[in-house]
């Protein structure tokens, strides 16, 4: 059997092993602020996050839609 696990990966920056954390991402679209929590992989050196694109394009498609 095959599963997808959503592994550690290490930061692409300073080569440290990420930790699974939930962060808020925040978008600002035309002058409306815009808020998602969502897991993600956090650098403890530097900080960096890593994001599941998946997920983040569907936020992205999610404040194009109040467009229309
Ligand atoms: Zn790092």
């Amino acid at each position: 059997m095959l599963f997808r696990i959503m592994k550690h990966l290490h930061c692409a920056f300073c080569d440290t092993l990420t930790k699974s954390k939930i962060v808020t991402l925040t978008e600002t679209h035309e002058g409306r602020k815009f808020a998602l929590e969502m897991k993600a992989e956090v650098c403890p050196n530097c900080k960096e996050k890593y994001f599941d694109g998946a997920k983040l394009q569907k936020f992205e498609q999610s404040i194009k839609l109040l467009d229309a």
